[in-house]
């Protein structure tokens, strides 16, 4: 094979899409390899790219930077960061027990019931919230039932929106000695940095707002503790979770408009649940920055005055659940040019979502829809929203 050797004076990170890198002769090779056994995030020689790879290590420092940590991987989901974030505390027989909140995403609520509890057999707690509020009184005393090894939460609930009281969950997660992994897919750095409030680990849905284009799947997993960051790189290379140079390429140009798409995102999505609040079509609007959500404190003392997330949850007007379904219905389609209902979120362009038909028996609520409002012109978007409105 004929290489071409010489170094190119580029000015953006390279595309390296090799499997395999070259090692040269046995010296390096052994090197490599003991290197590899001590684990260090951004090796000197690079060996196969399921362990490491110099693009995707590239768009993890950009990451570690968001996040203010110590260390970020990235995987080629968030489900499989997830799985990386909880799997390197599980230990055979010694596995402690694990408590969740059930205000999380669905998906890691069918990871837990289909791979944790049925397939693994662990012993799994969840702790659920009342009328849209956690009873912190009630997780003290479950922290010191169960002891777990650690919690694991999302800081803005979905679809509801429900903003934790993170202070005082990490109060008594340092009471009793129990370590917390957070899901800040919604949050995102721009408004809460978990590991600044010593969070053990951070996981993402880097497919949502991280790259925000809605082209790319992934996950990452940052932290600040050395020997978990060890267990993290032997799970993700054993388990096989690595995201592609291609798509790590492609998010390294995503990652660096992050700041200014979220807070366009968190001011469009104010303005239009402001816009919503005061509708006569509109029952209901769940979003943390009105005065009116069941979190609002929280989200003041979460996130000051930076913005409250991009997304608003709202209900249809109607005598009753079919006249309320119906209407939805209507609504949806009169947005299929403009909104388009797309089962995710987090994107430049806005996208919605009926929570009825998706959520269940969960949240029976037929006239419900979640917006991921999206970075376009606000006072147009509120002029289409308004217009489909008319039922
Ligand atoms: N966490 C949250 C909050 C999510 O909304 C999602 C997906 O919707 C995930 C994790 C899973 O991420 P992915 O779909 O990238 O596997």
């Amino acid at each position: 094979m004929t290489m071409q050797k010489n170094k190119v004076n580029a000015s953006h990170t390279p595309l390296y899409r090799e499997a395999g890198f070259n090692l040269r002769d046995a010296k390096t090779t052994k090197k490599a390899f003991i290197q590899e056994a001590d684990n260090p995030h951004e090796p000197d020689n690079y060996i196969y790219s399921r362990y490491r790879n110099p693009t995707v290590v590239s768009a993890e420092k950009q990451i570690m930077k968001l996040e203010e940590a110590n260390w970020a991987l990235l995987a080629e989901t968030g489900m499989a960061a997830i799985d990386i974030a909880v799997s390197i505390f599980q230990k055979g027989k010694e596995t402690r027990p694990w408590l969740f909140f059930h205000e999380i995403y669905g998906g890691t609520n069918s990871f837990i019931d289909s791979v944790l509890i049925k397939r693994r057999g662990l012993d799994i707690h969840r702790f659920y919230a009342q009328d849209g509020l956690y009873d912190l009184s009630k997780l003290d005393e479950m922290l010191e039932t169960i002891q777990p090894e650690f919690i694991y939460f999302e800081a803005v609930s979905n679809p509801m929106l429900i903003v934790a009281d993170v202070e005082k969950i990490m109060r008594l997660a340092k009471k009793h000695s129990v370590k917390t992994i957070i899901d800040n897919t919604f949050g995102t750095p721009y408004l809460w940095k978990p590991l600044l409030d010593e969070a053990t680990l951070v996981i993402h849905s880097v497919t949502k707002y991280l790259s925000g284009h809605g082209d790319i799947t992934g996950g990452v997993i940052c932290g600040n503790d050395s020997e978990l960051l060890k267990e993290a790189i032997d799970y993700r290379k054993w388990a096989g979770h690595f995201m592609s140079p291609d798509d790590a390429h492609r998010l390294i140009d995503q990652l660096k408009t992050f700041n200014l798409r979220f807070k366009q995102h968190c001011d469009n999505a104010l303005k239009i649940a402001r816009f919503l609040n005061e509708h006569p079509m509109v029952e209901t609007v769940l979003y943390p920055g009105l005065e009116n959500h069941s979190t609002f404190k929280e989200a003041l003392a979460l996130f000051g005055q930076k913005g409250y997330g991009g997304m608003v949850t709202f209900d249809i007007m109607g005598k009753d659940d079919e006249e309320k379904a119906s209407r939805c219905n209507a609504f949806i389609k009169s947005l299929e040019d403009t909104i388009p209902l797309v089962p995710t979120l987090g994107e430049v362009d806005s996208i919605l979502l009926p929570i009825e038909p998706v959520w269940g028996a969960k949240y029976p609520m037929p006239g419900m829809i979640r917006l991921s409002v999206g970075i376009e012109d606000a006072d147009e978007l509120i002029l289409n929203i308004d217009n489909a409105l008319i039922l």
